[in-house]
């Protein structure tokens, strides 16, 4: 096939141990198989946890073009990843591939992500990722209206509170506009 990016003839690479995929030499787009995903994950040894980094670099979407199947010639469905990584992938539902661009599997990889491929896709998985980006836009207007300070504090306050026992009259406390009692 010819890759979905930059039109070079793909071929079959192995992008982890045991999963191949039909892989760009160029640019490293990939075509996988969700059979032969799930073949993997049925076989891959556990993920160890120095695998997974927090410090992975963001890959802002470069733009949503629309992709068509190179199998079947439908256009490819978009679906989020995460909250935390803005690009999205493609997938064929009638074929039951996946197309990555280049850097995607590997920021999959650098995120521990690529064990949870098939949740990604599912229904609730789209559900999660949309209910966290909707969590992190209100957070971001409450941060714009409070300045970064303030939020920061805000953050804070409301970390220690959540977990405290005395929570609720600590909550009428600070609403109280009264001066506090000696
Ligand atoms: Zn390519
Ligand atoms: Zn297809």
């Amino acid at each position: 096939m010819l890759c979905l990016s930059c039109n070079t003839e793909t071929r079959p690479e192995s992008i982890e141990p045991g999963l191949v995929a039909e892989q760009c030499p160029t640019c490293q787009g990939t075509w996988l198989g969700l059979g032969d995903y799930r073949h993997w994950l049925d076989q891959a040894p556990p993920l160890p946890d120095e695998a997974v980094s927090k410090a992975a670099e963001l890959i802002e979407e470069a733009s949503p073009r629309a992709l068509r199947c190179p199998d079947c010639t439908q256009l490819l469905q978009k679906y989020r990843v995460a909250g935390h990584l803005k690009f999205r992938l493609d997938r064929c539902g009638a074929c039951r591939k996946v197309w990555l661009d280049g850097d995607e599997w590997p920021a999959l990889r650098a995120h521990g992500l690529t064990r949870t491929l098939l949740h990604i896709l599912s229904d609730r998985g789209q559900r999660e990722v949309r209910e966290s980006e909707s969590r992190e836009r209100r957070d971001a207007t409450w941060r714009a209206r409070l300045g970064d300070v303030d939020y920061a504090e805000a953050q804070r306050v409301r970390a220690w509170l959540a977990g405290h026992p005395q929570r609720a009259v600590l909550l009428a406390f600070l609403l109280t506009t009264a001066p506090a009692p000696h």
